[in-house]
């Protein structure tokens, strides 16, 4: 038997820390990679060209050396993040440039610097070692991990640590993420793992659902109070269905915008009365490159007060260039923009009267905080929030699963499996599964 054949048995087997411990790691270890070497394959081809399936090798890779800060982790399943798409498409830049300058950093950050990037911000799995500076986790600990990379030692880090200089996203500036069978995290990106949701279900969470945790409800995003109106762009998305929850359940009220009947049908199913299907409506926010049409920012603004009969009190922004002339038009005076993202485009156009002499803010907001990731994790734990997982591929299909991303082809989140053999496994709490099964299997039901 492999190795790695031998700590994927003894996980599912749930064998204690100290015969987890024991097992021997191998040389290297299966990952999704991106190549140095083909980072100017795309060259000349829009975007939407751009093909995941074929910038995405599943490889093995050589499992670098443990920091006294970090922890070996087996992954039992991964998922896809916008970053992994961007990542795999090398826009709006290629990754290397990020894993250079880690490597420039310090000792350990040089190992990251290799002509492959192993991706992925997303993962669930099992500690298997853990440096000598570790304090709180042991091998056996079943775990999700959030992506903030971030150097304590940092003075900068101490208030709060995503305005740290050398912030890092896991998996995306850094090399080694969770897209492998093997995973190397600093051990305060550790977190306790759901234990009443599948690996799979599990791994899903933290970038999407830490995002709009900061952006909805803490004080460093737009720390909604009851009865706030928020429009949540791409509602059925990965971050949008995320934050949706949250509208819900700090009592506000989420007016969510979609681009289908099905996902339409589906914001209603998670309790979202008020759904705007913007292909329907037919908005053209754009009259060309150059221009848009303050008419259409109009309809969008006639269409929410129509639905709630007043203005929305945020906006939770992340298309960025088709929607942002919009949604700083249809934020209520006084009101708030938040933005973590610019999918369609980063180069954004709004009309700056209405931003001034309407008194409303536009907030930047980017993941989370370790105590805000933890937060949002403790309410998945709670069965408070719950996965939106609706796909999952083998880790040899990632770049399938990219693609669908990369094209707005699945709703929620879609997971990948890398230890763990198939779906469905890792379930330990049932009673609390089975208290809230249809919220748990909703988007997996909807795309089957
Ligand atoms: P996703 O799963 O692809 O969902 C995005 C949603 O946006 C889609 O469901 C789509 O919904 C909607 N959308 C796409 N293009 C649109 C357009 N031109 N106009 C209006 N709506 C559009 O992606 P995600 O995971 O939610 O991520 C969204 C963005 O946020 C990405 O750029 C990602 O990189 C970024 N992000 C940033 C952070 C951060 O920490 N800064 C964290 C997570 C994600 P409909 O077609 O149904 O309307």
């Amino acid at each position: 038997m492999s190795q790695i054949d031998a700590i994927r048995d003894a996980v599912l087997a749930r064998a204690p820390g100290d015969e987890l411990a024991a097992l021997p790691l191998p040389e290297a270890v299966r990952g999704a990679l991106v190549k140095a070497e083909e980072t100017e394959m795309f060259a000349g081809l829009s975007s939407e060209e751009k093909d995941p399936r074929k910038s995405i090798h599943v490889e093995e890779f050589p499992l670098p050396e443990l920091a006294p800060d970090e922890a070996y982790v087996a992954v039992m399943a991964s998922a896809i993040n916008f970053n992994t798409v961007w990542t795999s498409i090398f826009e709006p830049l290629p990754t290397f440039q990020f894993l250079t300058r880690l490597g420039r950093e310090s000792v350990w950050g040089e190992r990251h610097d290799q002509p492959y990037h192993v991706m992925g911000s997303d993962a669930a799995g099992v500690v298997l070692r853990v440096g000598s500076a570790v304090r709180n986790w042991k091998p056996g600990d079943e775990v999700t991990i959030h992506c903030l990379h971030v150097d304590d030692q940092d003075p900068s880090a101490h208030d709060d640590s995503m305005l740290a200089a050398n912030q890092r996203i896991w998996g995306f500036e850094t090399n080694f993420g969770g897209l492998a069978d093997i995973t190397v995290v600093k051990a305060n990106q550790l977190m306790p793992r759901p234990m009443h949701l599948t690996w799979e279900e599990a791994a899903c969470n933290a970038l999407c659902n830490s995002t709009s945790y900061r952006m909805i409800v803490s004080p460093n995003g737009a720390q909604m109070t009851q009865g706030q109106a928020v429009l949540v762009w791409g509602a059925t998305g990965g971050i949008g269905a995320y934050a949706v929850q949250y509208v819900l359940n700090g009592g506000g009220v989420p007016v969510g915008v979609v681009s289908s009947e099905k996902r339409a049908e589906l914001l209603r199913e998670m309790g979202c009365e008020h759904v705007i299907d913007r292909r329907a409506e037919g908005y053209r926010f754009w009259k060309d490159d150059t221009e848009q049409d303050p008419k259409e920012w109009l309809r969008l603004g006639k269409k929410i007060r129509e639905l709630i009969g007043r203005d929305v009190d945020i906006v939770f922004e992340h298309p960025g260039r088709s929607t942002m002339g919009a949604s700083v038009f249809v934020a209520k005076r006084g009101g708030l923009v938040i933005t973590c993202a610019a999918t369609s485009g980063y180069k954004i156009e709004y009309d700056n009267r209405y931003l001034w002499m309407n008194l409303k803010t536009i907030k930047g907001c980017h993941f989370a905080n370790y105590r805000e990731a933890w937060e949002a994790n403790r309410l998945i734990c709670e069965g408070r929030v719950h996965p939106t997982l609706s796909k999952v591929y083998p880790l040899d299909q990632t770049g399938e699963a990219a693609y669908q991303v990369h094209h707005n082809l699945v709703e929620g989140k879609v997971g990948v499996l890398a230890l763990a053999p198939q779906e469905g496994l890792g379930v330990v709490d049932t009673e609390l599964r089975e208290r809230h099964l249809d919220q748990i299997t909703l988007f997996r039901r909807h795309t089957d």
